[in-house]
């Protein structure tokens, strides 16, 4: 079996593009957090908070399950994507969006303002992008800019990654900003 993973900041789109490329390829998708909860791995006391504790060990196990036990291809997405064996994996993509458009998607969430700042911030610093370059092999993780795409359009995207070798392109929001001159903006001191 190959795993295709789908990581990135919260409201980078993983969810909703995770669904239309299983659609595309024909392939289930799982997700990171519903297989955690599924499998136990998240305690019941912080089930119901905003940000649930995972416990890592448990999600491992959870995978490592998965992914013995299927045949072909499957999507996985969410947030802890480095903990899935990197031996299975055949293809990451690191979605990405632009600070300020991140905000925007955040704030629609109606998240308190601490949380979207958190996010915002591990979104320019490129907190997974650097995990994902550090567990699976660099030339295989992809990072799509969706700040200015429509879902379906990343999608697109995607299976071209998957149709020729193209090489991995790095962005670093912290270059940008400081070109725009509003680094300040996202980084708390
Ligand atoms: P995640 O699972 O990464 O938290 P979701 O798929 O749940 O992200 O939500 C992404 C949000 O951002 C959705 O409300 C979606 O409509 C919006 N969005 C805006 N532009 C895009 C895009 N190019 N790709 C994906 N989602 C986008
Ligand atoms: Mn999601």
């Amino acid at each position: 079996m190959t795993v295709i993973l789908i990581g990135g900041t919260p409201g980078t789109g993983k969810t909703s593009i995770a669904k239309i490329l299983g659609s595309r390829l024909g392939c289930d998708v799982v997700s990171m957090s519903e297989l955690a909860d599924a499998s136990g791995c998240i305690s019941a006391e912080d089930k119901h908070r905003q940000t649930g504790i995972i416990d890592e060990d448990c999600l491992v196990e959870a995978l490592i399950d998965l992914v013995e036990n299927k045949k072909g291809r499957v999507i996985i997405e969410g947030h802890y994507i480095d903990l899935v064996p990197s031996s299975s994996v055949e293809l990451v993509i690191i979605l990405r969006a632009h600070p300020a458009n991140l905000r925007v998607r955040l704030a629609s969430r109606d998240y308190p303002e601490a949380k979207i700042r958190e996010n915002v911030e591990a979104e320019v610093i490129g907190v997974c992008q650097m995990d994902a370059i550090e567990v699976f092999d660099p030339n295989i993780v992809y990072e799509i800019d969706t700040t200015d795409m429509k879902a379906p359009e990343t999608v697109e995207e995607i299976l071209s990654i998957l149709d020729a070798e193209v090489i991995p392109l790095r962005i670093d929001w912290m270059e940008e900003l400081e070109a725009e001159g509003n680094l300040d903006e996202f980084l708390s001191d």
